[in-house]
C-alpha cells in the first residue's frame, strides 16, 4: 500500500522539481481517466498524482524524505483539494482542450495568466548563507467584486442565440467541388456560447484587475548570478479566474569587494610585505564568518594559497560548505631610503647572492639620467 513515491514517478531521490514534474505528466497521459477508462488505470492515476503532489512542494517533499508517509498531507486532492495546482493538468492538455474548443464545444473564458519575471539583487553574503528577500510587483488579480465570473452583481451570463449556446456556427461555402459545410467559431460569443450582457463594473469584465502584490522568496545558498526561481501560481491569474501563471525571480549577484566566486569557493587575495612573506605573519581577513586569522607562514612565496576550510559557499541542495583559497601576493618594497638600501644589501651579502646591477652603477645609472634630465626642465 505505501508504494515509494519516487518509485511511483519512476524518477531518481535526487530528481529536480522539472523532472519529477515531467515523469507525472509522461505517465498522467496514459493513466488519466480521461484517456484510460480502466479502473485499475484510475488507481494508479490517484496514487501518481499523491505522489506529485507531495514531491513537486520543496517543504512536502522534505517531510516525505524525513519518513513522513504517504497519506499525511490530506491524501489525494480529490477528497480535499486544498492546494492541488490543476494548471499542470491545464498545461497538459491545454492541446487537446483548444482543438476540442473548435470542434466540438464552447471555448472556455478561463484561460491561464501570464508568467511574469522580475530581477532582484542579492550579495555574495545572501549566496553563502541563502536569504528571504520581499519581491513586490503588479499583477493580474481575482476581482473581488465578481470572483472571476465577469458579470455585474446579480446577473449571470445568457446562453447565446446565434449559437445556441454551442460556440460555433455552420457555414456552408460553395467550391468548385461543390458545397462544403465547414464550422466556424461564433462571433457573436466569440466562441464561448454564452454572453455576458452587464459586465462588472470593476473588472469589465475580465473577472481580474491589476494590482501591486508583495511576496517572501526564499533564495536558497549557493543561486548564480542569473538563477531563475520559480514560484508557481504566483503570477497573473487568468482572464475569467482562470489558472494563475508563474513568477519567476531572477537573481543578479552583486560583486563583492573581497571575495569572487569559484565554484563553492570562495577566492581573495591579499597583499603581505616581502619582509611578512619570509618571517611569516598573521593577517586579520575578513570573512563572512567574522574575523579569521591567516596564518602566512615565513618563506610564502607569491601566488601560494592558503586554504580556509568550509568557510565557502553551501551549494544547492547540499549541506557541506566550499572553501575560502587566500591568494598570497608579495609586495616588494619601492621608494628605499639609503639606510633602507644598505641594510638590503647588507642582507643581500650575507645571504650571499648575486648583485649585479648595485653598487658600481649606483651614480650615473640610466634612470638616474633621466630623473637628472628631468630635474633640468
Ligand atoms: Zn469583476
Ligand atoms: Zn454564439
Amino acid at each position: 500500500m505505501n508504494e515509494d513515491y519516487y518509485d511511483l514517478l519512476g524518477v531518481p531521490r535526487d530528481a529536480t522539481t522539472d523532472q519529477i514534474k515531467k515523469a507525472y505528466q509522461k505517465a498522467a497521459r496514459t493513466l488519466h481517466p480521461d484517456v484510460n477508462p480502466d479502473p485499475d488505470a484510475a488507481e494508479k492515476y490517484k496514487k501518481v498524482s499523491q505522489a506529485y503532489e507531495t514531491l513537486k512542494n520543496p517543504d512536502k517533499r522534505r517531510q516525505y524524505d524525513m519518513g513522513g508517509g504517504p497519506g499525511m498531507g490530506g491524501g489525494f486532492p480529490g477528497g480535499g483539494g486544498a492546494g492541488f495546482d490543476f494548471s499542470d493538468i491545464f498545461d497538459m492538455f491545454a492541446g487537446a482542450s483548444g482543438m476540442r474548443g473548435r470542434g466540438q464545444g464552447p471555448v472556455p473564458r478561463q484561460r491561464r495568466g501570464g508568467d511574469i519575471l522580475r530581477r532582484t539583487t542579492i550579495d555574495l553574503r545572501d549566496v553563502v548563507f541563502g536569504t528571504e528577500q520581499k519581491v513586490t510587483f503588479r499583477t493580474a488579480v481575482l476581482c473581488e467584486a465578481c470572483h472571476g465570473s465577469c458579470c455585474a452583481e446579480g446577473t449571470s451570463p445568457t446562453r447565446c442565440s446565434a449559437c445556441n449556446g454551442t460556440g460555433h456556427v455552420q457555414r456552408v461555402v460553395q467550391s468548385l467541388l461543390g458545397q462544403m459545410v465547414t464550422m466556424a467559431p461564433c462571433t457573436a460569443c466569440e466562441g464561448h456560447g454564452d454572453i455576458i450582457e452587464s459586465k462588472c463594473p470593476s473588472c469589465a469584465g475580465h473577472g481580474r484587475v491589476q494590482s501591486e502584490k508583495t511576496l517572501t522568496v526564499k533564495i536558497p545558498s549557493g543561486v548564480e548570478n542569473g538563477t531563475r526561481i520559480q514560484l508557481r501560481g504566483e503570477g497573473e491569474i487568468g482572464e475569467a479566474g482562470g489558472p494563475a501563471g508563474d513568477l519567476f525571480v531572477e537573481l543578479a549577484v552583486q560583486e563583492h569587494e573581497i571575495y569572487t566566486r569559484d565554484g563553492e569557493d570562495l577566492v581573495a587575495h591579499v597583499s603581505v610585505p616581502m619582509t611578512s612573506a619570509a618571517l611569516g605573519a598573521t593577517v586579520p581577513l575578513e570573512t563572512f564568518d567574522g574575523v579569521q586569522e591567516l596564518q602566512i607562514r615565513p618563506g610564502s612565496q607569491p601566488g601560494e594559497e592558503i586554504t580556509l576550510k568550509g568557510l565557502g559557499v553551501t551549494p544547492l541542495r547540499r549541506e557541506r560548505r566550499g572553501d575560502i583559497r587566500v591568494e598570497i601576493d608579495v609586495e616588494v618594497p619601492t621608494g628605499l631610503t639609503d639606510e633602507q638600501k644598505d641594510l638590503l644589501e647588507q642582507f643581500s651579502a650575507l645571504r650571499g647572492e648575486e648583485t649585479p646591477r648595485t653598487g658600481g652603477r649606483r651614480h650615473g645609472g640610466v634612470f638616474d639620467k633621466i630623473r637628472d634630465r628631468f630635474r633640468d626642465l
